[in-house]
């Protein structure tokens, strides 16, 4: 089956096509036909990028003025695709066309426990999680409703982002609040990354064959987003985002935890309206803030090696910060078995790893410099070997899962 995963944001639209089946799954065999990014959505210079299997990315600007436009915009590229490959002979027509669509939906709210096949009750339980994800819920329903109107009866799935989380037990999902603001605003903790989790705490099993029901694992996706998560014996117990994915470990832009005092110091002190104190925490924070310089770490590290203090300084901050929570999170377990980076910092950064994993040797986890400096972006494990619990680098592939999981939800099958 040939599923069209759609990433649908603000002003950007991820796309693949990925031919998945419970063979193909079983053998790791899916196949990646199509991959692309069109950004700038809402201008006459919208950004298309794409490429198909084995061929060079092609790349222009265009007037995209709306996600209609945009998704009717990608299906094009397929017909363009199909009929190139029909034109020169091979059969690639038929492998381009979808038969269904998978949509990553950031916010399920308390509702959705799993994917779902989107109809008309589903629509209702995403737009009920729209305060909740104002930012994003309102865009991946755009991506549905345009597919919708393009496709008629396509079966779409919606792969939730929060789902993954839903085993958090109260203790660690409810804030030190008046209860009634758990009971009547459904203010908790519901954590994000959780399709990213879900595939590398998979993706570790199929490994090392450990069993589901024993493992216990620490997972740190740490791309532009960060979030730490507690598994034990396969289930998600808990994690560092939080009501929003502005919670827990610093980010690229975003503070993660602060002492919320700080925000009416802010808007007291400074006058700051509630929407300047948002920008603050989620676009000049983090990386970027403490640095003055840049988000990406790349960059950053580069500058630390140049000499420059406050790139060293953010970096310090960024890698205490995620010891700590792992730290926290392995005496919440009780017994761990792997800590696992992913993400794009956390699948590259062979310095990073190492200055998180510094002091952690102390607790039984015990990282290999060589096998960590040598991996380069490749899954693998980088513990030493007599290490107790061991590391790994994983690297993560949300849209490969939401293929699958659309596939099995479609064909009625149990989802893992
Ligand atoms: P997003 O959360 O937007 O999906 P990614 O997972 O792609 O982001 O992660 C982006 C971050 O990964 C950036 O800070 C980038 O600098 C960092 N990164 C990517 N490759 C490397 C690398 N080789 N070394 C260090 N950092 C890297």
């Amino acid at each position: 089956m040939n599923v069209l995963v759609l990433n649908c944001g603000s002003s950007s639209v991820k796309f693949q096509l990925i031919e998945t089946d419970s063979e193909k799954i079983a053998d790791r065999a899916d196949v990646v036909h199509l991959q692309g990014l069109i950004e700038k959505i809402g201008t006459a210079e919208a950004i298309v990028s794409y490429t198909f299997a084995d061929s060079p990315l092609k790349r222009s600007s265009e007037e995209l003025l709306n996600h209609h436009a945009a998704v009717s915009r990608v299906v094009q590229i397929l017909e363009q695709g199909a009929q190139a490959a029909a034109a020169a002979g091979g059969t690639q027509g038929r492998k381009l066309a979808i038969d269904a669509i998978g949509h990553r939906m950031v916010h399920g709210g308390e509702h959705f426990t799993e994917s779902h096949l989107i109809d008309e009750e589903v629509v209702r339980g995403i737009e009920r999680a729209i305060p909740l994800a104002p930012l994003h819920n309102p865009h991946n329903l755009k991506g549905y409703y345009v597919c919708r109107d393009l496709f008629r009866d396509m079966p779409q799935v919606a792969v939730f982002d929060t789902a993954f989380h839903h085993t958090l037990p109260p203790y660690a999902f409810l804030y030190g609040l008046p209860y009634d603001y758990y009971r009547r605003q459904r203010i908790r903790r519901y954590g994000f990354h959780g399709t990213s989790v879900r595939y590398v705490s998979y993706r570790y099993r199929e490994l090392t064959g450990a069993a589901k029901t024993t493992s216990n694992l620490i997972v740190c996706h740490l791309g532009n987003g960060c979030s730490i998560t507690a598994i034990e014996n396969g289930q998600s117990v808990d994690t560092s985002m939080g009501f929003t994915p502005l919670e827990g470990v610093m980010m690229g832009t975003r503070s993660g935890d602060i002492d919320p005092s700080i925000i009416l110091h802010l808007m007291t002190k400074d006058e700051l309206a509630p929407h300047e104190v948002a920008t603050l925490l989620n676009r000049w924070s983090g990386l970027y803030g403490l640095s003055g310089e840049s988000n990406d770490m790349r960059h950053l590290l580069n500058s630390m090696a140049a000499g420059d203090e406050r790139s060293k300084l953010a970096v310090q901050v960024f890698c205490y910060r995620i010891r700590k929570y792992i730290g926290a999170y392995w005496a919440a377990l009780g017994r761990l078995d792997a800590i696992i980076f992913t993400g794009g910092i956390g699948q590259n950064a062979a310095m990073v790893r190492q200055l998180i994993c510094d002091r952690l040797d102390a607790l039984g986890a015990t990282l290999d410099e060589g096998r960590n400096l040598s991996l380069g972006g490749r899954e693998g494990v980088i513990s030493a070997p007599n290490s107790r619990v061991s590391i790994w680098a994983i690297p993560t592939n949300e849209e490969l899962l939401i293929a699958r999981d659309t596939y099995r939800v479609v064909h009625g099958l149990p989802l893992p």
